[in-house]
Parts: structure tokens; sequence; C-alpha cells
């Protein structure tokens, strides 16, 4: 990879968004916009005003403005070494012509930076039921973006981005944070001889950085939560590489005494065979198993699971005719459209509140 490429790249897009962003009755590259309190949008923008302002010596270091226009500039620095690094660790064959999606994309990557000290990350929660008791016994925390402009984004859209710029990390452990405080605050309110589960899905990425034991102990000792009652989720895909070195990060993780489930399970290359040398707990099994219908198979990896000791949650559980085959097939454990959409903390307080008071 050529590095000017990368650099000249990140200037097209700089530009390219000042473009898209600019009001024409504002000149937002005057260095001057910054001290009158307008926003310099880009991060190059606002690197190139602070440093104009320091050649003519219009900026004074020593005064608690020019200090944040100091700070804003080594941070919007921050930012571009890190699109930097996305961008050269992406193998882009020709890299002279984005496209809007492009665009879009690397603005949605500059605005999960702010989102992240916004607060515009929301934790959502789906219940996970049992199919013997009826009862709710766990949860799914699941994240979602409020975007200012762009209302709602799903995981989808923004996991992958976060995994690319590096943000999984601060963003997975502050979900995982989130989780766990909402837990010990629910396990308060309402205590329960069986008490709630929760589960928090780990990225790929999370897993080779090596970072989750320590993060993931600290967390609990923090928020008081039993390490049998977290439940780490990893997709079956992101289990694929490095065998050995993933087994040491599994291990640690399981020496926490945490849940391990192997999430989306089916979709990805998985065999019992190697199943059983991976120390996890349960299988999450695809909702595509369920979505088409396919109750034989789902029979079959339950019973097979149970010969290896493993759990299993089937997901994707919509109708009532999805529950009524899946009680044929043995299934215990189910989450889904049917008892509850990932709602917001309220809404799943009001659900074991129900619950509590049956
Ligand atoms: P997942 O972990 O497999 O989570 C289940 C997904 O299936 C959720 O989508 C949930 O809303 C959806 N779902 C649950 N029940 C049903 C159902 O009955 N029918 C249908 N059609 N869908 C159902 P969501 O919330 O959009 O999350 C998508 C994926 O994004 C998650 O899949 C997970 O892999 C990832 N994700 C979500 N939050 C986080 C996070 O905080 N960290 C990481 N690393 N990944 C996350
Ligand atoms: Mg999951
Ligand atoms: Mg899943």
């Amino acid at each position: 990879m050529l590095k000017w490429k990368v650099a000249e790249q990140i200037e097209q897009i700089e530009l390219t968004l000042a473009e898209i962003n600019s009001d024409p009755n504002e000149n937002t590259l005057h260095p001057f916009n910054v001290l009158l309190g307008h926003e310099l949008r880009t991060p190059l923008t606002s690197i190139h005003g602070v440093l104009s302002l320091l050649q003519s010596g219009k900026l004074d270091t020593q005064t608690e403005e020019g200090q944040a226009l100091l700070e804003l500039a080594v941070q919007s620095t921050n930012r571009l070494v890190r699109l930097a690094k996305a961008l050269e660790h992406k193998s882009v064959p020709s890299l002279t012509i984005w496209s809007t999606a492009d665009v879009e994309r690397l603005q949605l990557a500059n605005d999960l930076y702010s989102a992240l000290e916004g607060q515009e990350i929301l934790v959502f929660y789906q219940p996970i039921v049992s199919l013997a008791t009826n009862q709710i016994i766990g949860f799914e925390a699941l994240s979602r973006w409020q975007h200012p402009t762009k209302g709602l984004i799903p995981p989808g859209i923004f996991i992958p981005i976060a995994e690319e710029t590096g943000l999984i990390h601060r963003l997975g452990n502050w979900v995982l944070k989130q989780a766990c405080q909402q837990l010990s605050m629910w396990q308060h309110q309402y205590p329960s001889s069986s008490p709630l589960t929760m589960s928090v899905n780990l990225s790929g990425h999370q897993l080779l950085q090596k970072t989750p034991p320590g993060v993931v102990e600290q967390i609990l000792h923090e928020t008081g939560v039993s390490a049998h009652l977290l439940g780490l989720e990893i997709t079956e895909g992101a289990l694929i590489g490095n065998q050995e070195e993933i087994t040491k990060v599994l291990l640690s993780l399981k020496s926490i005494g945490v849940q391990l489930d192997i999430d989306d399970f089916g979709t990805g290359y998985s065999s019992f065979a190697r199943l059983q040398s991976l120390p996890i707990n349960r299988l999450k099994l695809d909702r595509a198993f369920v979505s088409q219908k396919q109750w034989i198979v789902i029979e079959g990896i339950i019973c097979l699971a149970s010969s290896l000791e493993l759990d299993v949650i089937v997901e994707g559980v919509e109708t009532q005719e999805d529950l009524l085959a899946l009680k044929q097939t043995g299934c215990q454990k189910v989450q889904g459209y049917l008892f509850s959409r990932p709602v917001n903390s309220q809404d799943a307080e009001n659900l074991i509140a129900v619950q509590s008071n049956l």
C-alpha cells in the first residue's frame, strides 16, 4: 500500500465531506471561524485553521481559547491517523474514485467517534425465555446508535465500521459495562432464586486483540455481577482462523467463570469435532433454521449438543406455529420477536416487573 496514496485519498474525502457540509453563506475554511465559534467540520480543515493561526502569530496558546484550539487540532490529527491506519489495512485496488456510499461510510466512521463521547450508543435488551417455565431467564444486550440526524442506526451498519476503525474495543467495553450495570440493578430490584443472566456480543476483533479477559474481570468486579451470569456471544465466523490463539483467549475468558456462547451457529463452518475442542458452554442456533422450518436439523443439533453437554438457545422464534414445532424438537430456550423485540431498558424492566408479580 502506497502511503502517499492514502494521504491523498484522505484529503480528497475530507474535501468532499467539507463540500457536502459547507454552507454557502459561511466561509468554513477561514481559520477565524473557530475563534468565532463556528464548528470546523472536518479534521483537515480544523488542523489547517489552527496551523494558519499559529503561523500568522494570531494564536495565543497561553489562553484558554488557544488551548482549546490546539486540543481540537490534536484530536483531529489522531482521527486522521486512525483513518489512515484503517485505510492502510484495507487492500483497496483503486483508491482514486470514491462512491457516494464510500463517502457516507467514512462520514459515519467520523461520526462514530463523537457518538461514543456523546452517549449516542444505546443498549437494548431482548429476553431469552425458558420453554419449561415460560419465564424470562435472561437478556441479550444489543446496541443501537441514536444518530443526531440519521435516526436509529442498527448494529449491522455500525459494528463493521467500529471494527474497521478500531473503535470496537471502546464500544464493546462500554456495552459490556452498561449491560452488567443494568443486570446488577435488576438483580437488586427484583431478587430471585434463579437470577437473570446477561449475554453480550463480543466481536472477533476484540477476541484477537486479547483484551477481553482483564477488562471483563474488571467490569464484573466494578458492577458486582457474578461471572457465571454473564454470557459472551462470539459468532461462529469469528472462531475460524488461528485456532491455537483463539482457544487460548477463550480459555482465559472461561477461567474467569463467564459463559461462552457460539452465536449464529450453523452459518459458519464449525464442525461438532471442532466444537468439542473449544471451551464453550452454549450454542445459539441461527434464526435461519427457524425461518426455513428445519425442525429435524434443529432436533439433531440439540441432541448432539446435549451429548457434548452444551446448552442450546434457538433464535428467531416469530410465530406460535414456530413455537409449537420447536417444542417437539426438545428445544428448551428461545429468543425471538414472538416474546419480545429488543427493547430499551425501561421496557425490559417492565417485562421483569410483570413476571415478578405473577
Ligand atoms: P445477534 O447477536 O445474533 O443478535 C440477534 C439479532 O437478531 C438482533 O438483531 C435481533 O434484533 C434479531 N432478532 C431477534 N429475534 C428475532 C426474530 O424473531 N426475528 C428476526 N428477524 N430477527 C430477530 P440486531 O439487534 O440488529 O443485531 C444484529 C447483530 O449485530 C447481532 O446479531 C450481533 O451479531 C451484532 N451486535 C449487536 N449489538 C452488538 C454489540 O454491542 N457488539 C457486537 N460486537 N455486536 C453486536
Ligand atoms: Mg448475539
Ligand atoms: Mg445470533
